[in-house]
């Protein structure tokens, strides 16, 4: 039998692991977190971060990291069609006016989320190999012969989670036809650029947008394009500046005049997946990408994350260790629903930045209406609401 004062392993340190700690923390939950990696991972570019966690981040006594490190997305931000006519503008905070929208370099976004934990919390070089459990307690092996116990396992071990397969059938991935290009420009070398704005122009089959990060003195790119070759589902694929630049031939100057400062460009390829039947199997539960791996099309995989640990705190706290699976059932049938409607809304988002429509008019009014989706998932306090959920 586990202690008395509940204990969660987390196996994974990306957003979701890290945020889930500091939820957990701040509850006074005994929390371990095992990531693979030997160190903190540097990789990746920017990561939208939108009021619905920007709200738990303040929380977790992040609000000031966020605003010094990321990029403030400001009020000029705008849907554009290919020549750079404005379409409609992007909501750039919740309905309140109370958080707003900040591009994040994802190791910035992890270095603070670790840096408030307290020492000791995160054991790097631990590749989770193996899960078993009984009605007592669950147990975890690593690839270099360590072990621990918990009461509570949490897989935020991302897309291809080691530790899915023990909740539910992996989800097949579908290749989307499209790979991303992205990177990162100092915004020096572009002294015309806004700085503070998030711009996406939308074409047919392909789409681009850039929004800043770091205080808005780096700007992060993505490029969206069709490929027929099933990419790799990696974020470290070095891709071809040039093959970018050519995608985008023809599209507003502004567009241009970004690809041609570009040298060094990263892709991947982009996969779809069925929300799963199931997250939560005993002790055992899925958090951020491992139980909702979604397209990037809403900028919502960080953020729906966050607001997985959020909730799953709120379910665990005050709790004891023998009642831990039917605080997780009550994670799961909290969050399942939500994080559902947003793999869906990515996709139908992805249809509209790629322009799939017989009329374009039809796009144009669908994103001009795009706000009430926005306001939809920007205003959700998961943490007040997993506590209603959890009293009701
Ligand atoms: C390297 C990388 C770069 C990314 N870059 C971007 C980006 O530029 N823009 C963007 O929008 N999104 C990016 N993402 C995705 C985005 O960060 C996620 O959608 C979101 O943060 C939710 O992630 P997560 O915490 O569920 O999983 P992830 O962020 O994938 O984190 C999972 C963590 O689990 C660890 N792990 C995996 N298997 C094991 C195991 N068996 N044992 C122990 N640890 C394990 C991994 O090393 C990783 O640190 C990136 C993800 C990764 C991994």
């Amino acid at each position: 039998m586990g202690s008395d004062r509940l204990r969660v392993a987390i196996v994974g340190g990306g957003i979701g692991g890290l945020a889930a700690a500091n939820a957990l923390v701040r509850r006074g939950i005994e929390v371990t977190v095992f990531e693979q990696a030997p160190a903190l991972g540097e990789v990746g570019a920017g990561v939208l971060i939108t009021p619905n966690s920007v709200r738990q981040l303040a929380r977790m006594g992040l609000g000031e990291a966020v605003a010094e490190l990321g990029g403030r997305v400001g009020a000029g931000s705008r849907y554009c069609r290919t020549d750079g006519s404005t379409v409609g503008p992007i909501r750039t905070a919740d309905s309140e006016g109370a958080h707003g929208v900040y591009g994040m370099h994802r190791a910035d976004l992890l270095g603070a989320l670790a840096g408030a934990l307290p020492a000791g919390v995160v054991r790097t070089g631990h590749r989770c190999v193996g899960f078993e459990q009984d009605a007592g307690s669950a147990r975890l092996a690593f690839a270099d012969g360590a072990r621990a116990e918990a009461d509570v396992v949490v897989a935020a071990d991302g897309i291809h989670s080691a530790l899915q397969r023990y909740v539910a059938e992996p989800a097949e991935p579908v290749y989307s036809g499209h790979v991303a290009y992205r990177g990162l420009i100092a915004s020096d070398a572009l002294p015309s650029w806004p700085r503070d704005a998030h711009l996406v122009w939308m074409g047919e089959g392909k789409h681009f947008m850039v929004y800043p990060v770091r205080g808005g003195g780096l700007l992060n790119y993505v490029g969206f394009l069709p490929s027929a070759d099933a990419a790799e589902e990696t974020w470290s694929g070095v891709g071809d500046p040039d093959a970018l630049r050519a995608a985008f031939t023809g599209w507003d100057p502004l567009v241009g005049e970004l690809l041609s400062r570009v040298e060094t460009t990263y892709w991947w390829g982009l996969y779809d997946r069925e929300p799963l039947p199931k997250w939560t199997n005993g002790r055992l539960t899925l958090l951020g990408d491992a139980a909702h791996p979604m397209l990037p099309h809403l900028g919502q995989g960080a953020n729906q994350s966050i607001e997985d640990g959020v909730a799953l705190a709120v379910m665990l706290d005050g709790g004891s260790p023998e009642d831990a699976p039917r605080a997780l059932r009550s994670y799961e049938e909290f969050r399942r629903p939500r994080t559902a409607k947003v793999q869906e809304g990515a996709r139908a988002n992805g249809r509209r930045y790629d322009s799939q429509y017989e009329d374009l008019r039809e796009r144009d009014a669908e994103i001009a209406a795009s706000g009430e989706l926005r306001a939809w998932l920007y205003d959700h306090d998961v943490e007040l609401r997993a506590g209603e959920f959890a009293r009701a």
